[in-house]
């Protein structure tokens, strides 16, 4: 299932801009949101005013992955996420392992279940 987002490019945009702009050069970034942009197929979530909303129960994407680093909050039901960022891939045993991706990247083999979501027993690779 392929949607499209028009929130999705300002989210980023916005987000990623925000948060790394007074490191990095301003076509630094262009890029990095660009390639971002370029390696994700599906649209899982929603851009909402206070950050990018996905649902917890999303498997195999980088917002509910154990190794990914970026800002995500969890509702208080645990049902959605609220996203505010792009995020570091932590993860040794995946192909994105120090690189930057969005919440909605995937879906991939090496992703981990969280375990602020009740992670632990659903993995697919795990790092050595
Ligand atoms: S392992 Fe895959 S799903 Fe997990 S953070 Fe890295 S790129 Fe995202």
């Amino acid at each position: 299932m392929n949607q499209v987002n028009p929130h999705r490019r300002a989210f980023i945009a916005k987000t990623f801009g925000g948060i790394a702009g007074a490191i990095m050069l301003p076509s630094v970034i262009r890029t990095a949101v660009a390639v971002a942009e370029e390696s994700h197929e599906t649209m899982l979530g929603r851009g909402g005013n206070d950050g990018y909303i996905m649902d917890s129960s999303v498997k195999r994407h980088c917002a509910t992955c154990e190794f990914w680093g970026g800002p995500r909050l969890v509702s208080e039901d645990g049902k959605t996420l609220t996203i505010t960022g792009l995020g570091w891939c932590n993860n040794p045993a995946s192909p994105n392992y120090q690189k930057m991706t969005s919440p909605d990247h995937g879906p991939m083999d090496t992703w981990r279940k969280w375990r602020v979501l009740g992670g632990g027993s659903e993995s697919t690779v795990v790092p050595k």
